[in-house]
């Protein structure tokens, strides 16, 4: 709808400065008309096709003493004053042109530079992963698709067991390093629509759109296993690493804040009952009732 109305204007642009060229050539106010269109028409339809309606008047700026009868009165044409007119409207189409792509691009860099901006405001540097300021924008969206679609997701809450010993054992470069290759074998192991988070310095939040709980204990299960099994290497040394995790299925009664405060709770159980373990289930039957949030 914009588009046809933008053509239309342009049309009518070209067609009333043609007229005005052709019909008026005998009256000096044309020309105060003839310099209003170049800023008018590049701010309007920009840079490519302000330059074809310009250069259309141009040319019909060009060919008018060769067909309005007004222009070709000797006692009315002058051609040296001719000539400084269409140099001039040359000119101020020039400068036009390029204000407006200055104007143009400067925009899109700054578009563009803001959205480089969002996203690293949203991701951890270390891992590469969105880091908590993005999560919540996702549970929400992902609530907001569970509740169009009537499907249910699910979170798990992760943290490396005795990570603080990896730090003090091999220094806080290998603590990194590890971060590093956890995520990445995190990112590996979800499927496409599943996001995985850094919730907190050792601390990992996956978001599990489609997926019930009985899903997620599966591939938190996975993960507890393969990572036990596969020690981190760190420049030829095998780092031992075990994970404590919590899973909790999001139901839309309650907000996701609220679930990952649970899958908090089944965590903070799995790290009771000795770490390395998946806790998940009904938190009531799991905790004592006051300890709930
Ligand atoms: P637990 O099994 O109870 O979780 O023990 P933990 O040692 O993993 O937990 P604790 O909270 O005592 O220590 C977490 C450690 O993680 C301490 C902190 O220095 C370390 N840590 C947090 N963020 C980073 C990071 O970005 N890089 C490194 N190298 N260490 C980090
Ligand atoms: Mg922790
Ligand atoms: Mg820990």
């Amino acid at each position: 709808m914009l588009k046809v109305a933008s053509d239309f204007a342009l049309a009518l642009t070209v067609t009333l400065g043609v007229l005005l060229i052709w019909r008026l050539n005998d009256q000096i106010t044309y020309i105060l008309w003839l310099f209003a269109l170049p800023p008018a028409a590049f701010f309007t339809f920009g840079t490519r096709r302000a330059s074809v309606a310009l250069g259309l008047l141009l040319i019909a700026l060009l060919l008018s003493p060769f067909v309005s009868p007004a222009a070709m009165s000797p006692e009315t044409f002058s051609l040296s004053y001719f000539v400084r007119v269409i140099a001039a409207f040359f000119t101020l189409s020039l400068f036009s042109a390029l204000g407006e792509y200055s104007r143009a691009h400067t925009q899109r860099t700054l578009v563009a530079l803001t959205r480089e901006m969002e996203q690293c405001a949203c991701t951890d540097p270390l891992t590469g992963l969105l880091n908590r300021r993005g999560i919540y924008d996702r549970l929400n969206e992902e609530r907001a698709r569970a509740t169009r679609s009537g499907s249910t997701f699910s979170v798990i809450l992760c943290d490396v067991d005795h990570f603080k010993n990896v730090n003090d054992c091999f220094g806080h470069q290998c603590g990194d390093h590890v971060l590093h290759q956890l995520a990445e074998h995190f990112r590996r192991s979800v499927r496409g629509q599943d996001v995985v988070c850094r919730w907190g310095g050792e601390e990992f939040l996956f978001i599990l759109p489609e997926t019930d709980e009985q899903g997620a204990l599966n591939l938190a299960e996975k993960l507890r296993s393969t990572v036990e099994q596969t020690p981190v290497n760190y420049h030829g040394m095998p780092i031992d690493i075990t994970l404590s995790l919590g899973v909790q299925e999001c139901t839309l009664t309650e907000s996701p804040e609220f679930h990952i405060r649970v899958a908090d709770q089944k965590l903070y159980i799995a790290k009771e009952h000795g770490r390395n373990k998946v806790v998940s289930g009904n938190i009531e039957e799991l905790m004592p009732q006051e300890l709930i949030a």
